[in-house]
């Protein structure tokens, strides 16, 4: 789970990171107040867990409590790259001299963490990385010894940062293992006009297999979530909802990740992941249907089953109740395999629905939906 910048800052703030001065709101009354509190100029900050926000017209400083209500009104309720901003943070300005990035994070590839520092922080880090990578210093963190002020010189002298953020790198890593997190990026991390060392913005990512002992966080930000997987969650399916137009219903999580990448080896991109589990009953199954087909992007649905402990055969009568309890307007592509396959199978065809197609193999049945979702 993502936290809210001003969740990061609270955060570093407990663990103490110098932070400006800040306030939460929903209200634009609320904002004038707060301005007037931080001395009557403030940056006024959507709250969305997106990138780019400041791009994208997120972070506004104003110049007086007048104007911070009304950048307020104006802010609240639009939407940042898809996200709806429904809570402000107003922060104290700062006096900017540099603007740094640094960030510890999982890196899944190497098994360990990695520290990534750049002297070029702000909102253009991405074209920096892309254009000078030497300009990004990546520096491997054992877990077990962690940030010390030692290794924490390293990195600061590696990145080309000033020495004095060395503090702020080794109170990250605390914030890092104290709240499982997963990732933890502070940028910018500036160096003020009067010399100081201040965390601007955060992002922190917790470590959702923690989420029982972060307690403080709360279940879940079903706020932001995607409504599909919300709707998917309350039916008990293991929905993700993805960017493409083949849509995906499998059973086990390997299963249905090997089916993503085979999808997208045909040149097409799955809509989702969605694994029915083992019991891949009627209702499961058109439960699966409809949520995928929810989906307005979805342009062929692909059901990759494997049966085990869940015949072929009561997995292809799930199918067809589901069809006619969901009736699609998509093309499915079915492909069962495993435990009684020739018997499901047969089910299928006996029924011959126009808009359910079978396959044999895994391959096939991903290029045919690949195809169905470019010519459908
Ligand atoms: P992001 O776009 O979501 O990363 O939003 P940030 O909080 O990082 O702000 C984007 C940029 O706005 C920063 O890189 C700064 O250049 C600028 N900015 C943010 N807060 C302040 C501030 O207090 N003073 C000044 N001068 N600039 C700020
Ligand atoms: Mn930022």
């Amino acid at each position: 789970m993502d936290l809210y910048e001003h969740q990061a800052r609270q955060l570093f703030q407990d663990h103490g990171i110098p932070v400006p001065r800040a306030e939460v709101t929903r209200s634009p009354k609320e904002a004038r107040e707060i301005a007037r509190r931080l001395g009557g100029r403030a940056v006024v900050k959507a709250q969305v867990k997106t990138g780019g926000r400041g791009k994208a017209g997120g972070v506004r400083l104003v110049a007086d409590p007048a104007a911070a209500e009304l950048t307020a009104r104006q802010m609240l309720g639009t939407a940042i790259n898809g996200h709806r901003v429904r809570t402000l943070m107003l922060a104290e300005p700062v006096d900017i001299a540099e603007e740094f990035y640094v960030s510890y994070v999982l890196d899944r590839a190497s098994g360990g963490f990695l520290a990534i520092a750049c002297a070029q922080g702000g909102v253009d880090i991405e074209e920096v990385a892309a254009h000078h990578p030497q300009a990004v210093a990546r520096i491997p963190v054992d877990r077990a010894e962690g940030v010390t002020s030692t290794k924490a010189g390293e990195i600061a002298s590696a990145a080309g940062l000033p020495p004095r953020t060395a503090d702020v790198l080794v109170r990250l890593w605390q914030v890092l293992v104290a709240e499982d997190a997963l990732l933890v990026e502070v940028n910018p991390l500036v160096r003020t006009a009067q010399g100081h060392v201040l965390a601007l913005d955060g992002k922190v990512t917790l470590d959702d297999n923690a989420r029982f002992r972060q307690a403080r966080w709360g279940d879940e930000d079903t706020e932001q979530r995607d409504p599909l997987e919300t709707e998917a969650a309350a039916r008990g399916l293991h929905y993700v909802k993805l960017d493409g137009e083949v849509g995906i219903i499998g059973n086990g999580a390997g299963l249905v990740m090997s089916t993503l990448d085979v999808v997208a080896g045909c040149g097409a991109r799955p809509a989702d992941f969605l694994d029915i589990g083992g019991g891949a009953s009627a209702e499961v199954m058109a439960d699966a249907l409809s949520v995928v087909l929810a989906d307005p992007a979805v342009r062929s649905v692909l059901v990759n089953v494997f049966g085990g402990i869940t015949a072929c055969d009561t997995v292809a009568d799930g199918i067809l109740a589901a069809v006619d309890r969901v009736r699609p307007t998509k093309p499915l592509v079915v492909r069962l395999d495993g435990n009684n396959a020739a018997r499901g199978r047969a089910i299928l065809d006996a029924r011959a629905h126009p808009l359910v197609e079978q396959a044999a193999t895994m391959d096939g049945a991903a290029r045919r939906a690949a195809e169905l979702a470019h010519t459908a």
